[in-house]
């Protein structure tokens, strides 16, 4: 069964499926294949207490489940369904690649799925970039309801793609956020229109090389029937675009904070305009919204509100919608966050900021910052993000695995600067990071915790790192109340 052969009206039943994974993606997979009459063998690198408790749920089924190895492919595997985080180079799916079979991940086995139960399938707007997806993207969905449509914000935030296209409620369009090891897995994605945001180092342990995160993050492209946007300040992205494999008639379209030229969106005067979607761009431009409409707006959040706009016009959604759905629009959490103000100090939890792309956003908006910073570096350097910061950093304390690589630039660009070198990884380590930090700031400073890092080392997840900075704040704020 070839990659080109299995669609949408293919007859799973008695196919041999693989499930690589158990999890958020995994586990539906595995049911709607079985439901679909495939035979299904999911496996699974762990054989813990939870991964049991799954795979007798599973097993009740009638689902095979191999715990504790993820590593072999079943023999009469005919297609591998995978969750987007495992590693490309994993034995398995160098077994599959030899074999001949097929991989398909959590995204491309919804796109094969959609309408396969003879529902119209809802067109897809999708995004990804290094930052600023899911920020996005919920402008996105916000612009489209005030629009009126039926719409939901889906993908690589919490809400799975296969829930959306196979569940109940309807939708006519879905804005979509895709991360790269999603857009690695879905050879077959063709989205209505969609954007990549920019384009900075990240994961890079995990695609093997910049060009092929690159590459990886430009198959959101191919095939775009109505727009390709690109970010106007980023030529890597326009580059993207002028590679992918589009409809005939497909535009690509800027985003830009300057003044826009034709085909593009910008800005002038404090107001959003839009000189793509409009009767005549050579000569007309169409106001959409005020920078002040935008929550928060700081550049680079205006920037994301433009692309958010531009997919939303692509899609045919009236400039007074574009206005409205940016107002309504309210930021997810730990996202440059306001957490407290402690004497004529600032707390700002910005966990969200995972590589030192979003970090640099995040200290270019504050100017005199005790800057919080470490984790994992997921094969990052950090020269260029501290000698570009170094004037408005008054201090740094350092948390995490990888906080040597962080303080050696430190030392190389601003040697001047006070660091705070913790070492310890244990539940009080914040508090403690936060203690230190509050120490060093001086009044009419921020506190900024914008890692540039991975949490996995010390924390769940970076929202479990943000509430650990959050905590440890509001403590101190009792405290000196
Ligand atoms: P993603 O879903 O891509 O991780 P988010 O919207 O959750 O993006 O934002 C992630 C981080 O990136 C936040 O810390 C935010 O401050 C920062 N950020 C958001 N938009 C941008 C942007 N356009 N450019 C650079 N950094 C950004």
């Amino acid at each position: 069964m070839g990659s080109q052969e299995v669609s949408s009206t293919v007859d799973w039943q008695g196919k041999h499926v693989t499930v690589a994974g158990l999890g958020v993606s995994g586990i539906p997979a595995a049911r709607a294949l079985h439901e679909r009459g495939a035979l299904v063998t999911v496996v699974n690198d762990g054989d813990d207490e939870r991964a049991r408790a799954q795979a007798a749920e599973l097993e009740a089924l009638g689902i095979t489940v191999r715990l504790g190895d993820g590593a072999t492919l079943p023999p009469s595997t005919e297609l591998v369904v995978t969750a987007p985080g495992w590693q490309p180079d994993k034995p398995l799916f160098l077994a599959a690649a030899e074999a001949g079979v097929p991989i398909w991940g959590d995204v491309e086995l919804a796109w094969r799925l959609r309408g396969d139960d003879g529902r119209k399938p809802a067109p897809w707007l999708a995004v990804t970039g290094t930052n600023g997806k899911t920020t996005t993207v919920r402008m996105l969905a916000s612009i489209l309801e005030a629009a009126g449509l039926r719409t939901a914000a889906v993908g690589n935030i919490g809400v799975s793609l296969l829930d959306a296209v196979l569940g109940e409620t309807e939708y006519d369009v879905l804005a979509v956020e895709l991360s790269s090891y999603q857009l690695h897995w879905a050879p077959s994605l063709r989205a209505h229109s969609a954007a990549v945001l920019n384009l900075a180092p990240d994961h890079l342990d995990w695609h093997g090389s910049m060009a092929a995160y690159a590459a990886d993050k430009g198959r959101v492209y191919e095939g775009n029937t109505v727009a390709c946007v690109y970010n106007a300040a980023d030529p890597a992205t326009e580059d993207l675009v002028r590679e992918a494999d589009v409809e005939e008639g497909c535009r690509a379209i800027g985003f830009t904070l300057g003044a826009p030229g034709p085909s593009q969106l910008g800005v002038v005067d404090g107001i959003l305009v839009d000189r793509a979607f409009v009767a005549n761009r050579q000569k007309q431009a169409q106001e959409l919204a005020e920078v002040t409409d935008v929550n928060p707006p700081a550049p680079h959040n205006i920037a994301n509100a433009l692309a958010a706009a531009a997919l939303a016009r692509a899609f045919g959604v009236e400039p007074a919608a574009v206005r409205d759905g940016l107002r309504a629009f309210r930021p997810d959490a730990h996202r440059i966050e306001h957490v407290a103000d402690i004497g004529e100090v600032r707390y700002v939890d910005d966990s969200k900021a995972t590589n030192t792309h979003a970090t640099e956003a995040s200290l270019a908006a504050y100017d005199s910052i005790v800057w919080i910073a470490g984790g994992l570096a997921k094969g990052a350097t950090f020269d260029e993000l501290v000698a570009g910061a170094a004037k408005r950093l008054r201090g740094v304390v350092l948390i995490g695995a990888d906080r040597a690589l962080i303080r050696e630039a430190l030392t190389r660009h601003a040697p001047e600067v006070p660091v705070v070198d913790l070492d310890r990884t244990d539940t009080g380590a914040m508090s403690e990071a936060v203690a230190r930090a509050a120490e060093l700031a001086r009044p009419g400073d921020t506190v900024l915790l914008a890692p540039a890092c991975a949490s996995m080392d010390m924390f769940t997840n970076y929202n479990k790192r943000g509430e650990a900075f959050a905590d440890a704040v509001r403590a101190r704020a009792d405290e000196s109340a």
